[in-house]
């Protein structure tokens, strides 16, 4: 699972629905029966993680699997070993699957066409981030029934967003419109390598009123997108209390997390207990990586 870019409806929809089967393991604690084999899944976190790497390990747990965590922090990638070398030397020891997050756009990709075990993209720099769109897309699916021809609006920092390129890619083959919104700097100048569904304003407040759901994105200051971003981002791009007023009762909000609050996100609209999926989101992210992780380990080695 590197990327969502070529995986077509009948795939995302297929791994949505074992991960709505598995939500019970989550929510309720209900237990699968143990593995015949447990296996050994590793999870190479070279940049920051909360959610993400919390959950692959959750869900490697509640499959009756173990994991082993290497972040960069006290690796020996310090010392100037390669990542390559580093995911090698971790297959080596025996592990059935790599989950890898990395600030290098196609990094998964080039250590899945080095080591011979199955590679999971936890996120790869600004290029993809597929486990949180299908997370984003389970939940979208649990509030809005079919994804056809609903409009979808991803506001904030498109440019350097893994989260969005992701979601674009989903949402688009299940049938959504994805509307891009955010200020001229932090959006693609192309868009070639999405097909159609795609539509993109500079106009939060022009298009608030047409939306079936609503993700709000974080600047990704790490990758340097703060130095285009005006200080009165939130008037004209934040989810504030106002603009709530005008979305429906039943019009989700997501964010994908770590939330900046007061920029991009006011406090009361992330804890509006209706319309805020933020931690629906959260919970059906371990489901869906309990579904990838089943699906990895289903692969051959080699
Ligand atoms: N957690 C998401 C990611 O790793 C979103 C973010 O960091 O803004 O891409």
């Amino acid at each position: 699972m590197l990327g969502l870019r070529d995986l077509g409806p009948e795939r995302l929809e297929s791994i949505l629905d074992r991960a709505e089967s598995l939500l019970p393991v989550v929510r309720d604690g209900v237990a699968l029966p143990n593995p015949v084999r447990p296996a050994m899944v590793g999870l190479l976190f070279l940049e920051n993680s909360t959610r993400t790497r919390c959950s692959f390990e959750v869900a490697a747990n509640r499959l009756g699997h173990r994991s082993v965590v290497l972040t960069g922090l006290g690796s020996s990638l310090d010392k100037g070993e390669s990542l390559i070398d580093t995911a090698a030397n971790l297959a080596a020891m025996g592990l059935d699957a790599l989950v890898i997050r990395s600030a290098i756009a196609g990094g998964a990709d080039l250590v899945a066409r080095n080591i011979g075990i199955p590679v999971v993209n936890a996120g790869d720099g600004r290029h993809e981030h597929p486990t949180q769109a299908l997370l984003d897309a389970s939940t979208l699916r649990a509030r809005l029934g079919s994804l056809a021809g609903k409009r979808i609006l991803i506001v904030g920092d498109i440019l350097n967003s893994r989260v969005a390129r992701s979601n674009i890619h989903a949402l688009t083959a299940m049938g959504a419109t994805v509307v891009l919104v955010g200020p001229p700097p932090l959006l693609p100048w192309t868009f070639a390598e999405f097909g159609s569904g795609v539509d993109v304003t500079h106009d939060l407040d022009g298009v608030l009123d047409t939306a079936d759901a609503v993700m709000m994105l974080r600047i990704q200051l790490e990758r340097d997108a703060g130095r285009a971003v005006a200080s009165d981002y939130r008037f004209a791009f934040g989810l504030t209390v106002n603009r709530l007023a005008r979305l429906g009762p039943e019009v989700p909000i997501l964010h994908p997390g770590p939330m900046n609050r007061g920029v991009e996100i006011d406090d009361s609209v992330s804890a509006d207990i209706a319309r805020s999926a933020i931690l629906e989101q959260v919970a059906r992210g371990v489901a869906v990586r309990m579904a990838i992780i089943e699906a990895a380990l289903e692969l051959p080695a080699g």
